[in-house]
């Protein structure tokens, strides 16, 4: 039979849930329901004093909101801390590990002497064969003790295929007996890491490639607590255009998944881009339904590479990397309307002009006017910005629209409520008989058709661009437009 596949994103909650964190938790829910496996959320919060509820909570939400769902947990690891400790107590029955009674001065001591003479900066054993005497008589004593891994002497190493790096070997020479438990009888991080890995079955370890360094050392622990080796998948890191490695100290919210939830950004769209960042398929497909991705996923996938994170804190055009952007374009321009709708409200609801009415009444034409204005959007956000006199009456003019297409031309102060009285007076106000109104007009006055269109645009609208005006008056509404038009002689006051 084979093994069901079990893996687990253990966040440590000393800060919001970043791009980073959110890759890695992608790329193991993706395995998971590619492979018909368990995924396990384990917070890993041994750290209280940087640790908050605050913090697990924004996490909890994030991953939620990006739509990747576990099959187990959230299990919190310093619940597990006997279970931790008792490892150590059976690796140190089981002569796999040691006291070591030296002291911090000790220690610093050696690694000074060491420095001087070119060594390796490990510690030297000192401890690892003490008689059970030596060790009863210091224990007596009450001299403190760390507890450190014995690791196997001799020429031998530690040897494993990293999925993505491929075969990894670590000479035993080169990694020294390593702390597992500190004096004050606290287990470390890498031992209970491996511990709890071990207790949840986890088949794979997919993390981020800073894990590395660790990995032997916990192959060594799983070995000598006779525990079956998962195997391993470590993912490039995620640097910006600068090649420094992306952090919450150095881009702040900017890396923050919250952040795109509050900056316009579609779950789907968000999470689609991630996963770009470090896997690829053969063809370098971008879009992908989660069907799709679930079938086109696997582990092998993953680059070795280094991935490229283009923030751009202070580029007005973009804000964020144009991949980003561009993918977040192509959902909210393409996905059927009813499912960019909840996303439309939150914003219309968030600028306050949310009115219950286009989910009643008006339901039919929110929907319509939605997949109107969408087609020159990149973001939600836009809908209640550049959207907004689509959804309520007090909007503002974007100063430019205003000089260059209505205060430019003179004449509009006269053409407007002409205009407006022409278009009040057709039968059925359609998109052809507003179009046919509106040339004619221009025809009458002897100007191009585009004056008009131009000005009409910047008064009912407020923008200088958007959908074709002829579509956009029907969608505004003709009271709507009739009254804007009045609104654009004022202009000129
Ligand atoms: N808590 C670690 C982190 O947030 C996870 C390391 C691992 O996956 O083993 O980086």
């Amino acid at each position: 039979m084979k093994q069901e596949v079990v893996v687990r994103f253990p966040p440590s909650p000393t800060g919001y849930l970043h791009i980073g964190g959110a890759r890695t938790a992608i790329f193991n829910w993706l395995f998971a329901q590619k492979t018909g496996g368990k995924l396990i959320l384990r917070i890993e919060d041994t750290d209280a004093e940087r640790s908050s509820e605050e913090m697990i909570q924004g996490i909890i939400d994030s991953l939620k909101w990006l739509g990747v769902t576990w099959d187990e947990g959230p299990y919190f690891q310093s619940r597990f801390s006997n279970e931790h400790v008792a490892a150590a107590k059976r690796l140190l029955d089981s002569g796999h590990a040691y006291k070591c009674f030296c002291t911090k001065e000790d220690l610093d001591q050696k690694r000074e002497e060491a420095r001087k003479r070119k060594a390796a900066l490990q510690y030297d054993g000192t401890c690892r064969n003490l008689t059970p005497d030596e060790i009863a008589k210091k224990e007596a004593a009450g001299t403190p003790y760390l507890i450190r891994l014995k690791v196997p002497p001799g020429e031998g190493s530690v040897m494993f295929a990293d999925i993505v790096y491929g075969i990894i070997e670590k000479k035993y020479e080169d990694i020294e007996d390593f702390v597992i438990v500190r004096s004050n009888g606290q287990p470390l991080y890498i031992l209970s890491n491996a511990v709890d890995d071990i207790r949840d079955r986890i088949t794979h370890v997919i993390r981020g490639q800073d894990g590395l360094a660790n990995t032997p050392k916990q192959i060594l622990i799983y070995k000598a607590l006779g525990a079956p080796i998962p195997k391993f998948a470590h993912m490039p890191l995620t640097l910006d255009p600068k090649k420094a490695k992306i952090s919450k100290r150095t881009h702040g919210e900017m890396v923050a998944v919250h952040f795109y939830r509050e900056h316009g950004f579609l779950p789907w769209a968000l999470l689609n881009y991630l996963v770009l960042l470090g896997w690829s398929t053969p063809d370098s497909r971008e879009i992908f339904s989660k069907e799709e991705l679930i079938e086109a996923f696997s582990l092998e996938g993953i680059n070795r590479a280094n991935a490229v994170f283009d923030v751009r804190k202070d580029d007005p055009k973009f804000f964020t990397d144009p991949k980003a952007i561009s993918i977040n374009t192509h959902y909210l321009r393409n996905l059927p309307v009813e499912d960019i709708e909840p996303y439309v409200r939150a914003e219309l609801e968030k600028a306050g002009i949310w009115d219950p009415e286009f989910e009643g009444t008006r339901h039919d034409w929110f929907l319509r006017t939605i997949d109107l204005i969408r087609s020159r959007y990149h973001i939600t956000t836009d809908f209640a910005t550049l959207g907004r006199a689509y959804f309520s009456d007090d909007y503002p003019i974007e100063p430019k629209a205003l000089k260059k297409n209505i205060l430019k031309h003179e004449g509009l102060k006269e053409w407007f409520p002409v205009l407006a009285d022409r278009l009040q007076a057709i039968d059925t106000f359609t998109v052809e008989e507003a179009e046919k109104v509106i040339r004619e007009t221009a025809d009458e006055f002897g100007i191009k058709a585009g004056i008009l269109i131009n000005g009409i645009r910047a008064a009912v609208t407020g923008q200088a661009v958007g959908p074709g005006l002829f579509d956009v008056l029907i969608a505004v509404g003709r009271t709507r437009v009739v009254e804007r038009l009045g609104k654009g002689v004022s202009f000129f006051e």
